[in-house]
């Protein structure tokens, strides 16, 4: 059999993700060994023509030329990976959703005629199929190389829907808002880090999106016992994945 490839793709984002995968260092000889690497524009400018059988794809769509782009990308990929809030969530990007991308571009840009931009900044999984998501900002180079190990042996990953608060308690962490009355996402946000903030005894500021069937009323009553105000809760479920936690304080 011949040897599985690799690709790496990049949408509107910050690289910090694909940044993950080449902070695996020791662990990435491994991957070497069984995967080859057939695009990875930030390792390598290395090409070899598709298809490919893992994608991994990083970012948001956020031009027209990125809408055609990705579906180029899912035509020429067996499975695809979107990887970080950016890829499943929008992004820090998504901010523009709720403004009016012209007015921003107005204030930024010295000659805003040359931008070709949408109105919105989009989750991958709103324009082609997606296999796997991995959450998270950035995700876990863990809950990555699981993912890359699981396909490779043919099975599928093992990817949580339930909360931080889960992997809190099997990690032994001090709960941060039980102890010492400060806020914390981790009720409502997807496990996948290893509750690595509380770990480190601050809270959870929901990096990897919202949990399946959060108790959205429930967690925003814990965040006003800590004493944040509405705007408070609102910015703070904003952060990272903008629109994902509004939809599920919606439902
Ligand atoms: S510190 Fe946060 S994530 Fe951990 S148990 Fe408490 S509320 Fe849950
Ligand atoms: S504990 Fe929360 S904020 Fe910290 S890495 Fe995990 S999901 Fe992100």
């Amino acid at each position: 059999m011949s040897t599985p490839t690799l690709a790496v793709w990049k949408f509107a984002s910050c690289d910090g993700c694909q940044l993950s995968l080449l902070d695996c260092e020791d662990e990435l000889l491994a991957v070497a060994d069984r995967v080859r690497i057939a695009h990875f524009l930030e390792a390598s400018s290395d090409v070899l023509p598709g298809p490919y059988d893992i994608s991994l794809v990083e970012g948001s769509i956020t031009t027209p030329e990125d809408a055609e782009r990705i579906q180029r990308v899912r035509a020429d990929s067996r499975i695809l990976i979107t990887i970080g809030a950016c890829a499943t969530a929008g992004g820090i990007q998504a901010l523009r959703n709720q403004a009016d991308v012209d007015e921003y571009a107005k204030v930024v840009y010295a000659r805003p005629e040359y931008l070709s931009t949408l109105a919105t900044s989009t989750p991958i999984a709103a324009h082609v199929d997606v296999d796997y998501e991995l959450h998270g900002c950035p995700i876990d180079r863990r809950q990555l190389l699981d993912t890359i190990g699981a396909l490779l042996a043919g099975r599928r990953p093992a990817l949580p829907a339930h909360s931080v608060c889960f992997d809190c308690k099997l990690r032994n962490n001090v709960c941060v808002v039980v102890a010492r009355g400060e806020p914390c996402l981790g009720p409502v946000t997807r496990a996948g880090c290893g509750a690595i903030c509380p770990a480190f005894g601050r809270g959870c500021f929901g990096c990897f999106g919202p949990a399946e069937s959060p108790n959205a009323p429930a967690e925003a009553a814990l965040l006003r016992a800590t004493g944040m105000s509405e705007d408070d809760i609102r910015r703070v479920h904003r952060t990272f994945n903008v629109t994902a936690f509004d939809t599920e304080r919606a439902s």
